[in-house]
């Protein structure tokens, strides 16, 4: 169950708060890193309220996002991931388990002046693609 204060803090930025957008946020506080498609969470959350659509899983994606509590990823074709923690942050994807891994630290990006120069960087996403450490073994 989400704290008072974590409903309170949704509430204070705009978000509508029902019983249905409650389970969508308790699967995704508790799935912080499992970066989960629209799919996964309404196949979750269906099992406790059988009357929710996928709109409802949808719609809430997308009031989330226009207040920058999640962000979308694109790794796999045809795909989209969301990602709830939204700091700046690197992924790793395991190309056999299909499991998508956050890099924090260990990266360096380094960009040539001639781009540099040119381009007006917003944001650098780096994606690794690989075989993961329980897939190795
Ligand atoms: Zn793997
Ligand atoms: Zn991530």
């Amino acid at each position: 169950m989400l704290s008072e204060e974590r409903i309170e803090y949704y509430r204070n930025l705009g978000l509508k708060i029902t019983p249905q957008r409650l389970a969508i946020l308790e699967y995704l506080e508790k799935h912080f890193t499992a970066h989960p498609t629209a799919e996964d969470i309404y196949r979750y959350v269906k099992e406790r309220f059988p009357s929710m659509s996928f709109a409802t899983v949808y719609n809430t994606l997308e009031a989330l996002k226009e207040r920058g509590l999640v962000k979308e990823l694109y790794i796999e074709e045809g795909k989209k991931r969301f990602d709830l923690n939204v700091q700046p942050h690197h992924h790793f994807y395991c190309t056999s388990c299909g499991r998508l891994i956050d890099l924090h630290e260990g990266v360096k990006v380094e960009i040539s002046e001639r781009f540099k120069n040119k381009l007006n960087i917003l944001e650098i996403r780096v994606f690794f693609l690989g075989i993961c450490d329980r897939c190795q073994g």
